[in-house]
């Protein structure tokens, strides 16, 4: 299949033969190749519905270490919403990759239950920005150690007033992960977390 073709491993391809994904959308199309063979920042200008999270979930799988516990990938999103939508797409994405665990964090549940699920090791966390600072200031959760972080619907969480959530979530990360950001427009405030929080992005839209 064209998947095959922007060199996703048999793990991946199977997930998406069972999930019934014929060819790769537009933004797979672009962004699978760049995120699989660089380390580079990307920003990607895509609406919601066209396949993005896939486009960062399949790189984001193949590129974590499967044989360690430590959170190595973090996807901040704006709603709860959406944190448990891309946190089901991600475990149906990894249903054949042994041992990886993705766990959903976001405000109007319980923090214990959240916690507990991140103690078991999770190498994918998905959250939204308030309840993902509350849980760092409580020392539940470690993200000191990730090697790639998404900003997904960066527009959306900055209208929401996450900004400083998200500069205070992102000064507790390294300075040396890969970021990929992911907004259906590019408002200023988008260009600013651009330019403070990354370092030459690759830029593509669809
Ligand atoms: P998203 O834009 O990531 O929210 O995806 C929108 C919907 O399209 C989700 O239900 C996905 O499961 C589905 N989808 C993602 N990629 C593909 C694809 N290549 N072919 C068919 N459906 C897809």
């Amino acid at each position: 299949t064209k998947f095959e073709a922007l060199g996703l491993n048999k793990a991946l391809l199977n997930a998406v033969t069972d999930m019934g994904f014929e060819s790769p959308s537009e933004v797979q199309e672009k962004a699978i190749p760049i995120l699989l063979d660089s380390e580079s920042d990307l920003v990607a200008l895509a609406q919601t519905g066209t396949g993005k999270t896939a486009a960062f979930g399949f790189p984001l799988i193949q590129k974590l270490d499967h044989n360690s516990r430590t959170t190595q990938g973090l996807i901040l999103s704006p709603t709860r919403e959406l944190c448990l939508q891309i946190t089901s797409e991600m475990q149906a994405y990894s249903k054949y990759v042994n041992g990886l665990s993705t766990v959903a964090i976001y405000g109007g549940a319980s923090i214990t239950e959240q916690a507990r699920q991140i103690k078991r090791g999770a190498q994918i966390v998905v959250a939204t920005p308030g309840r993902m600072k509350d849980m760092i200031g409580r020392g539940l959760v470690d993200i000191s150690k990730i090697d790639y972080c998404v900003l997904d619907e960066a527009d959306e969480m900055l209208n929401m007033g996450f900004y400083e959530d998200i500069k205070e979530i992102l000064s507790n990360t390294p300075q040396d992960k890969s970021t990929w950001l992911f907004s259906a427009t590019m408002p200023k405030e988008v260009a600013t977390i651009a330019k403070k929080f990354m370092h030459n992005p690759i830029e593509i839209t669809v």
